[in-house]
């Protein structure tokens, strides 16, 4: 059976619960003692047993941007040997650290995904992230332990990724779904036989549809298996898909709540950054039943972003954002609407009749102005498409730079 940690993922029930409990005991000293505004929270607070959860606080993204960037390290920096940010919200910067400590157990709790997909020594594990290397550390970290060979491709280089598939043959591709599907586009595109591969496990950084699943599985002609994670708390690391299908939560190491539909994460172990009821903006579905794969951890269905987080091409976004990119360039301050697609942001910005009818060189450089301003603040790519007010009133005006050109 493929269990790297049998004795905790395996754990029964109650003894998972009572190791549970100790943990959030410890933690609350912790807590107490290192970090200020969780002993302001928390007060006399005391925990008997884990129904006593419900009664303490929670910390919200919020609580994070206003104490960045270090405002809720349990840890002196001097302790801290990792350092990552992610996307919180409106945009505003997060940042999380890890102790060599924590460094260690999140290799661990990848090498538990990793096993649980058949990863094995004798595999060669290709790896195709794109933004820095914070995508791919935590599936390395799970790597090394397991002691697969390692090999690693920027995303943004398709035909390099093809040729080390070819060259190197590696048997489990880990990357992100977008990727995925390039490489099986361009796959598909040159007639290359999936079947001349080796690949025999695919592992995308995020759930995708049953559809998307399916189409990836017949293209690259591989078991398509998905991982769900969360920046803040761990990502990969936090929870395993196993041969049922169901993504179990590692809760030796995080304990997982559902409150009013979204999931509630607390970190049990975590030195550098620990987050008590940490509110993840994640609606959720959660059960404790057992599973035929006979890990004790429960079982969550992740569904949809409750803050309005938006994705474009891997990256996230939100709304916010766009409106702080227009404001830097000449469009700012006009009324816009965008829709997001998997690669790229349509930005649709409304303009007086006046520039409608006469400005085209104007209409060029404000469209330049504002796909270059759209891929140096957020890294993406941009259409920016120009509507006349009186279009909202049903007459049919659009027009973008191309198509003027054209004219
Ligand atoms: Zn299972």
């Amino acid at each position: 059976m493929n269990v790297f940690d049998r004795r905790y993922e395996m754990m029964p029930r109650a003894e998972l619960e009572q190791l549970q409990l100790e943990r959030l005991q410890a933690l609350l000293v912790r807590l107490k003692r290192n970090v200020r505004r969780a002993r302001e929270k928390i007060g006399d607070t005391r925990v008997e047993s884990l129904a006593d959860l419900a009664r303490l606080p929670f910390t919200t993204p919020e609580d994070m941007v206003d104490s960045f960037p270090y405002g809720m390290f349990a840890l002196p920096m001097r302790e801290i040997i990792r350092l990552h940010t992610t996307v919180g919200p409106q945009g505003k910067p997060l940042v999380i650290g890890h102790t060599r400590n924590d460094l260690a157990q999140w290799g661990r709790l990848v090498a538990r995904q990793l096993v649980a997909i058949g990863v094995t020594a004798n595999d060669v594990v290709q790896m195709c992230f794109g933004g820095g290397v914070y995508g791919a550390a935590g599936y390395l970290f799970g790597a090394q332990v397991i002691e697969a060979s390692v090999i690693a491709e920027d995303s943004a280089h398709v035909d390099y990724q093809i040729a080390t598939l070819q060259n190197f043959q590696p048997t489990v591709l880990i990357t992100t779904p977008g990727n995925a599907l390039d490489l099986m586009q361009v796959m598909e595109q040159r007639r290359l036989d999936p079947q001349s591969l080796h690949i025999r496990t695919v592992l995308l950084s995020r759930p995708v549809d049953h559809e998307t699943r399916e189409r990836l599985a017949a293209g690259l002609f591989a078991r398509v298996q998905c991982n769900f994670g969360l920046g803040e708390i761990l990502n990969p690391g936090l929870c395993v898909e196993c041969s049922a299908g169901h993504f179990h939560v590692h809760e030796d190491h995080f304990l997982a709540e559902v409150q009013d539909g979204e999931l509630v994460l607390t970190t049990l172990c975590r030195e550098a950054l620990p987050l008590l009821r940490y509110r993840t903006r994640v609606r959720c579905e959660l059960t404790r039943e057992k599973c035929s794969c006979g890990r004790s951890g429960a079982r969550i269905v992740p569904g949809e972003r409750l803050d309005g987080r938006l994705r474009v091409n891997e990256t996230p976004l939100y709304e916010g954002q766009i409106a702080g990119v227009l404001a830097r360039t000449k469009a700012a301050g006009q009324p816009f609407t965008f829709t997001v697609s998997e690669r790229r942001i349509v930005v649709s910005v409304e303009i007086s009749d006046d520039l409608f009818a006469d400005a085209v060189g104007l209409i060029e450089e404000l469209t330049r102005e504002i796909e270059s301003e759209f891929l140096a603040r957020l890294g993406i790519e941009a259409d920016v498409r120009f509507i006349s007010p009186r279009s909202r009133a049903g007459v049919d005006t659009e027009l973008d730079a191309d198509s003027k050109t054209e004219d």
